[in-house]
């Protein structure tokens, strides 16, 4: 079984996967290490990563990509919004305010959601995965930014769950980032001595995550996390593009913005410069062929110009940086390093600004492309049993505020709400909360803070099955809120606690039954009187991976000796973002579906491309005398010659789009008449072979 991590890029994806041997990045079928995030839709089939990058300016409408940013949101969404102004393809209001994207795929009208086409790409991987480690896919970590929320990240669940892939964490780009800064390096402080500090600074394609993390030799301890979620390699272009706009419309009277073909070959060149003006600061030059109208379009720019254009995109930021430092609360010289990851972190105005900020000049320890996902096959290995890696203590934190609010009871509990996570939170953790209830209730969770959302509601749970005790009385409950793995807010369990009024004697062996079953649950009755908001506050015990101390519990001790605490399960409805299981079935059969389909298609190619190259092999060899030539009659030959001929112009009329069977009968067929001529040649050859031979057994 591998053990994979998968940086989810917004411009490309990145596989890693972990080995005894330590983590390699596994490349692609074009051989490359970054798989696009991209995906494309054509007549015949899906095209999926490298393939589908290399078609954009021919297949624009039907070319898919900037899916991360679209996941998990609605169509109305001002950040979705925003998007769509970057993205040439057709995307609608699908039912439920639902984001649709409309492609034109096997000769009709289809329209998938994000989460499907991210469901593609994440195929494209998990299959790029297989191949390479000629071994199923199943266990993975994909990493997610860490300003993702509820919403988002359970839709990047839903799209793994429908590519068939169990996730056995969504890991922050962040916290995957300083894993694999971590986990190799050997000069870290003991685990009683004072951290080292580290700052990462990701800048990527879309966003900007600033961080700071503490190390010991043992652990890391994520302290604080900014982000820019609006800041990336692409705005960059995009400014760029602007600037060259103007200048074609002054020089050429041409308004590249009019032509969306023409906009995406001109970014796609900006970018080029962009990349060639982090090394050099000489002017450079911006030339396209047939740029409109068939003319040619030339300018040129130089790094300062693209500085002064980008000034605002660098004021952005430096807020980020110097929010990272505040949120921190180290000083400066606490500060061990600052390392840098993600593709735009080579701009050299970037690395100024961090100089500017944090006093360093930024290192680059990490492979500034391959360290998320890296990380993230690190994450997977030490999740998995298949694989053993170094014991490393991974403290991440939550990155918006999260409250919890409930309704109130017909008996006068009033409705109340808490604080249940604060921003930096330690995560995965869980709070138990105590109502005294006798009828089903609601709870909410909801992101306080400045959440880059415009709703910030999280979810509704419903706590069922909730009665009266014996008296007609409320009983207590127990409600588990929790920050999982993935950092998605849950409520993860409820249990009602059912108070037996009972003699020790007759207690005996029940109760002490009852007594290890509930462990952690100190018995208490609820106070006659008591403001029933107090318990409601009653955030109380820790359950699983974090440790608080556990509110005091006010049980009376002479009544603990007289009761039984039965605990009983309760259901929960939960009502939040994401889809239903059957809803994931129902895509995860479209996709098996459309997974076949591509494969049949490109069995059919690969099949007609298999007879076409017989036929001008042949055709090659029967023209050649140091070939076949010799070993045919001509009269044959150019019956043979002429049958060929005729084969290959079916191939681009009626036989240009057959099933695969066709080809391979044709191929069959023609090998009964090449193959003949072939055997003759090789059994000449081999003849004096033979007389030798026989001549040596003498
Ligand atoms: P995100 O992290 O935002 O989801 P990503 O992980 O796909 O996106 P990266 O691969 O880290 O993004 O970075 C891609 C961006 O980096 C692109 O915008 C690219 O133009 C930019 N980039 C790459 N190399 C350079 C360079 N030498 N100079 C400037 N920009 C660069
Ligand atoms: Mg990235």
């Amino acid at each position: 079984m591998s053990v994979i991590g998968i940086d989810l890029g917004n411009e490309s994806c990145y596989v890693a996967v972990a080995k005894a041997g330590g983590i390699e990045t596994i490349a692609n079928d074009y051989s490359l290490r970054a798989t696009p995030s991209c995906i494309a839709f054509s007549e015949k089939n899906r095209i999926l990563g490298v393939a589908a990058k290399n078609q954009q300016v021919t297949n624009m409408k039907n070319t898919v990509y900037g899916l991360k940013r679209l996941i998990g949101r609605k169509y109305r969404d001002p950040h979705v919004q925003r998007e769509l102004q970057m993205m040439p393809f057709n995307v609608i209001e699908a039912p439920q305010g639902k984001i649709g994207i409309k492609v034109h795929y096997l000769n009709e009208e289809h329209v998938f959601s994000p989460e499907q086409c991210l469901a593609m790409l994440l195929t494209k991987l998990k299959d790029v995965s297989s191949t390479a480690l000629q071994t199923p896919i199943n266990d993975c970590v994909i990493s997610v930014p860490s300003y993702f929320t509820n919403s988002e990240r359970k839709a990047l669940l839903d799209s793994a769950a429908i590519a068939g892939l169990n996730v056995l964490r969504l890991f922050n780009e962040t916290t995957a980032t300083a894993l694999s800064y971590g986990i190799y390096k050997q000069d870290l402080p003991g685990p009683e001595d004072k951290p080292r500090n580290v700052v990462f600074v990701d800048c990527g394609h879309s966003s900007l995550q600033v961080f700071a993390c503490a190390f010991n030799k043992d652990r890391l301890r994520m302290i604080a996390t900014a982000s820019d979620p609006h800041l990336g390699g692409r705005d960059f272009d995009l400014a760029l593009a602007d600037h060259f706009c103007k200048d074609f419309q002054t020089k050429y009277k041409m308004d590249a913005k009019s032509n969306p073909r023409a906009f995406l070959r001109l970014l796609a060149e900006v970018e080029k410069v962009k990349k060639q003006m982090s090394a050099n600061s000489t002017t450079l030059p911006l030339n396209i062929e047939c740029f409109m109208n068939d003319k040619d379009v030339h300018s040129s720019i130089k790094r300062a110009e693209m500085e002064e254009l980008c000034a605002p995109l660098f004021q952005r930021a430096e807020i980020t940086l110097k929010q990272c430092l505040a949120l921190s609360e180290l000083k400066l010289d606490e500060i061990h390093s600052v390392e840098i990851v993600g593709g735009s972190s080579r701009i050299p105005a970037i690395k100024q600004l961090i100089e500017k900020v944090f006093k360093k000049v930024p290192s680059t320890t990490l492979n500034q492309d391959e360290a998320v996902s890296r990380g993230c096959a690190l994450q997977c290995a030490m999740l998995s049993p298949a694989v053993r890696v170094r014991e490393f203590s991974v403290k991440d934190v939550q990155n918006y505020a999260v409250s919890v609010s409930w309704d109130a009871s017909n008996d006068g509990e009033a409705a109340g709400e808490i604080e249940a996570f604060p921003v930096n939170h330690s995560v995965p953790y869980s709070k138990m909360l105590t109502f005294y209830r006798q009828e089903p209730f609601s709870i909410r969770a909801l992101y306080t803070g400045n959440v880059p959302y415009p709703d910030k509601h999280i979810g509704t749970w419903i706590v069922k099955d909730i009665r009266p005790n014996a008296e007609g009385k409320p009983q207590k409950v127990k409600v588990k809120v929790r920050i999982n793995l993935h950092g998605i807010m849950t409520v993860s369990s409820a249990s009602l606690f059912e108070a037996k009024e009972s003699s020790e004697a007759e207690n005996g062996e029940e109760n002490q039954q009852q007594q290890q079953n509930n462990q952690q649950q100190q018995q208490q009755q609820p106070p006659p009187n008591q403001n029933s908001t107090e318990h409601q506050n009653d955030v109380d015990a820790t359950m699983a991976d974090g440790v608080t101390n556990a509110a005091p519990e006010d049980a009376d001790k002479e009544k603990k000796k007289k009761q039984v605490l039965k605990s009983i399960e309760l259901p929960i409805e939960s009502l939040t973002a994401g889809f239903s299981q059957v809803e994931i079935n129902q895509y995860t059969e479209q996709e098996f579906k459309m997974i076949a389909a591509d494969r049949q298609e490109k069995e059919r190619a690969d099949a007609r491309n298999a007879f076409e190259e017989y036929v001008y092999e042949l055709r090659g060899k029967l023209s050649s005398d140091d070939e076949l030539a010799p070993f045919i009659l001509e009269n044959e030959r150019s019956v043979l010659l002429k049958h060929l001929d005729d084969m290959e112009n079916w191939l681009y009329e009626e036989g240009e789009e057959c099933n695969r069977q066709v080809y391979q009968d044709k191929l069959a067929e023609l090998k009964t008449k090449g193959e003949p001529i072939q055997t003759r040649k090789v059994e000449f050859e081999l003849r004096p072979h033979v007389i030798e031979d026989f001549a040596r057994s003498l």
